[in-house]
């Protein structure tokens, strides 16, 4: 009985401790698995003295386990990858608008939710072009230079796609439902489904391999994936890449889609002010370097550049255009893609 009155007594104790003597924390929800955030996180806890906590899962179990904690919550950040899940993250009420001034000059408006009057939900912190893959032997490069032609009848028979509901997909859609508007992206959705060599499965690296196999002679992936297998040592990875020509597709006319990953203060944090510095963080140079460069993305913070030689040698040491809409608007368009997608059978 002594001895459970004493674990009460010293319980009762470091209870009523007061808070400045206690470490700050901030609870982070992240989707983002790459070792160079383990570097992005130790420069913050050192430069600020604010420990992190991190709960890794996926974008859809983050976005799961959100709703089901409610105001219990412990989280006060939130790292998730693609404009479509931070839209719905977005809509479900899960974030909290912010206002700041750096954040704001900083990241670009078209890489950031649609400020209201009581701030700004989400910010884009790197980006990633959704590009085509194909077959050099096999197709010529412009007979792929446009997302359209991936529903144009040369094509048929050649096109490798994961599931048209992945939201790097859902994304891209709702991208050229900006673009063409929704007859001609009905349309394009149909053909492509008509151009399929095989119903869609796997990732986007599977697309690619699928190439290198022959199984079919055309993809779409996001860059960072082409980026780990030109930078990989697996003797496998490299043939594929010397087999497979990559193109930075609408260059002619509206630019080619581009995908973000970004931030959101939670909608219960308890530490908001330390939330909204660290988003502050992710967008200077430094933590960009980390952020972006760390998975062979682009930094998204106005003024600064990486030097990556993967993504030098896709791009061909230059500059490409990419679409300028906003990405709000993108994963606004997801539920109208989603109901097209049934309607065409694209799965
Ligand atoms: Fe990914």
């Amino acid at each position: 009985m002594i001895h459970k009155a004493l674990a009460l007594a010293a319980l009762a104790l470091s209870a009523a401790l007061p808070a400045a003597a206690q470490e700050q924390v901030l609870n982070l929800y992240s989707a983002r698995h790459y070792s160079t955030d383990e570097a992005l996180y130790a420069n913050f806890t050192k430069a600020t003295g604010i420990r992190i906590q991190r709960v890794d899962a996926d974008d859809a179990g983050i976005l799961a386990r959100l709703k089901a904690e409610g105001a219990a919550s412990p989280a006060d950040v939130i790292l998730l990858v693609d404009a479509a899940r931070l839209y719905r993250g977005e809509v479900d009420g899960l974030f909290k608008p912010i206002q700041s001034k750096a954040l704001d000059e900083a990241i670009p408006a078209q890489y950031r939710a649609k400020a209201s009057a009581e701030g700004t939900t989400w910010f884009g912190f790197s980006t990633r072009a959704r590009v085509i893959v194909y077959d050099k032997m096999r197709v010529k490069r412009e007979d792929v230079d446009t997302y359209e032609e991936l529903a144009d009848p040369k094509n048929k028979g050649k096109v490798c796609l994961r599931s048209g509901s992945h939201p790097y997909n859902l994304s891209l859609f709702g991208a050229v439902l900006e673009h063409l508007g929704e007859a001609k992206t009905e349309a394009w959705l149909k053909g492509v489904v008509g151009n399929m060599a095989r119903a869609p499965k796997g990732g986007d690296t599977d697309q690619i391999k699928a190439v290198g196999a022959g199984e079919c002679q055309i993809a779409v992936s996001n860059t960072y994936y082409i980026a780990r297998l030109m930078r990989s040592t697996n003797p496998d990875d490299r043939a594929l890449m010397e087999k497979v020509g990559i193109v930075f597709p609408n260059q002619a006319s509206w630019g080619t889609h581009l995908n973000i990953a970004g931030g959101a203060v939670a909608k219960h944090a308890k530490n908001t002010a330390a939330a909204v510095k660290f988003l502050e963080y992710l967008a200077s140079a430094e933590a960009q370097n980390y952020f972006a460069n760390g998975n062979n993305e682009w930094p998204t913070a106005k003024g600064v550049k990486v030097d990556n030689a993967a993504l030098k040698a896709m791009t061909g040491g230059g500059d490409f255009k990419a679409e300028t809409i906003p990405l709000a608007a993108v994963g606004a368009n997801q539920v109208k893609v989603q109901q097209m997608l049934d309607r065409v059978g694209f799965r």
